[in-house]
């Protein structure tokens, strides 16, 4: 719906109770998916879940765990991430089963918890622990989901058919909030009725669109806040198909009972392949046997790069950073803020064990081919960098060592700035030998 659209069914008082200055500000928000309908205090019901229908994202949202590892999905808009952006990158969950040792239990808990890999400036971590009850018995289930649980407050996915072992489990981690997989056509109204009491979010899980749909509105109108859906895929191809499938509907909102996240289980599916296809299409929960290191790297890198919004590179802090505690007549290496550049030079600079000074211009997180050719990167940037940071005091000497792609700005800047300008190499990876010779 439009923003005028939207406007046409406010009350137009402008009374600012919703905390816009005016109706119609409210509505350009609504409109753009920014508020929600219910901050209009003078709206009927009829005309909120009007506009609550129109203006949510065509992928709702579903929250799983509580506290700071909590982590939503859902709200997305487009097919295609050039489109705009995707919002809510894919819970990845580790399985582990109800027969293991609880001692395993918890280590495999713990080893989830607690895995950071740190990339581009950025911590990647892992999302939670699937627990699935292959034991059969309810208060194995109920134990292995309390080990969980004394791991912090990792999410939880809890995985069976069987309504009475989650009603076990529920019973000691239901506050947390846990994902609960899966409603079927045969056990929905049991699922429901415990996603309900405990307020979880609740997987349905069918092969077709159809049957989907159905389970879906069957569990909404049982009270289920928060839905995901399985497509129930044989294959990698399989999920690929359906998932996108399901995506397309929900963006033309063809099918309001499809507008729901999707739920990937990845054990049966050849792993790596599988896991690489739920992070690229589609997927809002992802869960996974436990994987070898590479593999995991492999899979947050990837869900990094596709959720990383395309109009925002990630980007670092502007300024002077010292390498190797380097003293005043140390190189001065000027670089831009794009995260990628700023850390794969970092990483040659330390490998390489030379003192210097990286000096980080803000490009707005352009990379320096790109900043060179868009015009961001020019001498007046790098005059006004060198006045704002204090560059001049913190050395000795006046040379800068400018980027081989910047090579077409070593004069201007030089004019510009009286600093000596040394060119460097295009590839980071010939920054130590460059700076060895002394060239
Ligand atoms: S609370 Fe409702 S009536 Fe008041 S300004 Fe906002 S939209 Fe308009």
């Amino acid at each position: 719906m439009k923003a005028l659209e939207v406007y046409k069914l406010l009350p137009k008082t402008n009374c600012k109770e919703c905390g816009f200055p005016t109706c119609l500000a409210f509505a350009m928000k609504l409109a753009a998916g920014g508020a929600g309908p219910e901050r209009c205090p003078y709206l009927d019901e009829e005309t909120k879940a009007l506009l609550g229908g129109a203006t949510r994202p065509p992928v709702r949202a579903a929250t799983v765990g509580v506290g700071a590892r909590s982590f939503t999905v859902g709200e997305e808009i487009v097919m295609f991430r050039h489109e705009k952006t995707f919002y809510h990158r894919p819970g990845i969950m580790v399985c582990a089963d109800d027969t293991s040792p609880l001692e395993e239990v918890r280590r495999n808990a713990e080893e989830v918890r607690d895995l950071v890999v740190h990339r581009v400036g950025q911590d990647l971590t892992l999302d939670g622990i699937a627990l699935r009850c292959e034991s059969g018995d309810p208060d194995r289930f109920a134990a292995a989901s309390m080990v969980v649980g004394e791991c912090g407050d990792l999410p939880r996915l809890l995985i069976t058919a069987d309504p009475g072992a989650h009603a076990a489990a529920l019973k000691v981690c239901g506050q947390f909030l846990p994902l609960i997989h899966a409603a079927t056509a045969e056990n929905h109204e049991e699922m429901a009725g415990l996603a309900k009491r405990y307020g979880c979010p609740l997987v349905v899980r069918a092969e077709t669109p159809e049957e989907l749909a159905d389970l879906a509105a069957r569990c909404t109108a049982a009270g289920v806040r928060a839905i995901l859906l399985d497509p129930a895929p044989r294959t990698v191809g399989d999920f690929v198909a359906r998932a996108s499938h399901l995506r397309e509907h929900a963006v033309k909102r063809a099918s309001p009972d499809l507008g729901y996240p999707l739920y990937l289980d990845t054990t049966t599916l050849g792993t790596d392949a599988a896991l690489a296809a739920g992070i690229l299409r589609y997927a809002g929960v992802i869960a996974v046997p436990p994987l070898p290191r590479p593999s995991l790297l492999a899979a947050l890198t990837l869900r990094q790069n596709i959720y990383t919004d395309p109009q925002k590179p990630i980007q670092v802090t502007p300024g002077i950073y010292p390498v190797n505690n380097p003293g005043r007549d140390a190189p001065v290496l000027l670089s831009v803020n794009f995260s990628l550049t700023y850390f794969t030079l970092l990483g040659y600079l330390e490998a390489g064990k030379i003192p210097c000074y990286l000096f980080v211009v803000d490009t707005a997180g352009l990379s320096v081919l790109t900043a060179v050719a868009g015009g961001k990167l020019d001498e007046d940037l790098v005059k006004k960098s060198i006045e704002s940071t204090g560059l001049a005091g913190t050395v000795d000497h006046r040379t800068l060592i400018i980027p081989g792609y910047a090579a077409p700005l070593s004069g201007r800047i030089e004019d510009a700035t009286g600093w000596n300008v040394r060119v460097g190499p295009r590839d980071a990876a010939e920054i130590a030998e460059f700076l060895e010779k002394g060239e």
